[in-house]
């Protein structure tokens, strides 16, 4: 299948662990991929998309980078380190509610050099876009050509970043001699989550792509995934083959909302973290994985020998007020 070219930026392949101790406590093989080891200033899955989008800029001519998210967005933080690295200048549009601190994925992309632009959460729901393409305009009277790149660089073209890693998969499955029946990844914008079907279904792959949501829910993310395979469909020229219910998505998980830890998902992080010494994030990941452990316990993947979850990232998103939750657990 022929998809469009892209940059080279992350540290690819990640490397596939065996989780020795979660796999006998839960009586299955589970395994990691560590997307969370694609970069440091660049870690997570952002910068798979950003590998695609960005080309997309450059291919455009463009020198400047406008994206969008919430005030520790992971998906900002590594366009900042993009644009840095390419000699690009960053514009984030981060949705902030005032009163927070400087840390985190905010504080490294200003230290990245990026020009932060607040909008409240109702102008962030209502009107980014808007608010890009008038930054956009602003700019180019200052002789720059822009390239927006939406939240969480899901649309279409950033998704081939996870075509290509399910593609990845697919060759560690035969050096590691191993068929994985399922494919775990969390969905907070979705393109994760359609590349890595795209590519899956593109290939007859056997195993199933499973998303668990951590925002919305799951027939908002079908929706989203619908579109994004349309899209998709527009670069390689032709259309996927699938059904709309073989979208799997798990919903369950979303707990409080967006970026609220509930205690339980917080005591999962800190078991999770000493059983494997692996550190989760308390947005993304903690919540999917908890979900997942949760979702084995209760036989959703009793078919399934060999389990991989995806660790996207997320390591900034462990900002003081998230650490402070943790005061609680003693
Ligand atoms: C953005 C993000 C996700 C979700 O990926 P989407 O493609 O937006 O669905 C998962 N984990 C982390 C750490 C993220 O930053």
């Amino acid at each position: 299948m022929r998809i469009p070219g892209s940059l080279v930026l992350a540290n690819l392949p990640t490397s596939i662990e065996r989780l020795g101790r979660l796999s006998e406590e839960l009586g299955v093989n589970v395994f990691v991929k560590r997307d969370d080891q694609t970069g440091s200033e660049i870690t997570g899955n952002k910068v798979r998309k950003l590998e695609f989008a960005i080309q997309e800029a450059l291919d455009q001519g463009c020198d400047y980078l406008i994206t969008c998210g919430g005030i520790q967005s992971n998906h900002a933080r590594a366009t900042a380190a993009v644009a840095a690295k390419l000699g690009l200048g960053s514009c984030l549009v981060l949705r902030s509610s005032g009163g927070d601190n400087l840390e985190g994925n905010f504080f490294f992309g200003k230290l990245l050099g990026a020009d932060i632009r607040f909008v409240t959460p109702v102008e962030y729901r209502e009107s980014r876009m808007d608010i890009m393409k008038e930054i956009t305009e602003e700019l180019a009277a200052k002789g720059h050509r822009a390239y927006i790149i939406p939240e969480g660089a899901s649309n279409g073209i950033g998704s081939f970043g996870y075509f290509k890693a399910l593609e990845e998969i697919l060759g560690q499955e035969k050096e590691l001699d191993v068929k994985f029946d399922a494919v775990v990844a969390t969905v907070g914008s979705g393109g994760t989550y359609a590349g890595l079907f795209y590519a899956n279904k593109g290939h007859n792959n056997s195993g199933k792509v499973y998303g668990i949501n951590i925002c919305d829910d799951a027939e908002y993310f079908k929706d989203k995934v619908v579109g994004l395979i349309d899209e998709m469909n527009g670069y390689t020229g032709q259309e996927l083959n699938y059904n709309r219910n073989e979208l799997n998505i798990i919903d369950g998980y979303v707990g409080d909302g967006y970026a609220l830890s509930r205690h339980e998902e917080l005591e999962f992080i800190h078991w999770f973290a000493r059983l494997e010494g692996i550190i989760l994030d308390p947005v993304y990941t903690g919540k999917a994985m908890y979900g997942l452990v949760e979702e084995i316990k209760k036989g959703t993947f009793k078919d399934c020998t060999n389990i991989l979850f995806l660790h996207t990232g997320g390591i900034f998103g462990w900002t003081e007020s998230a650490r402070l939750a943790f005061a609680d657990l003693g």
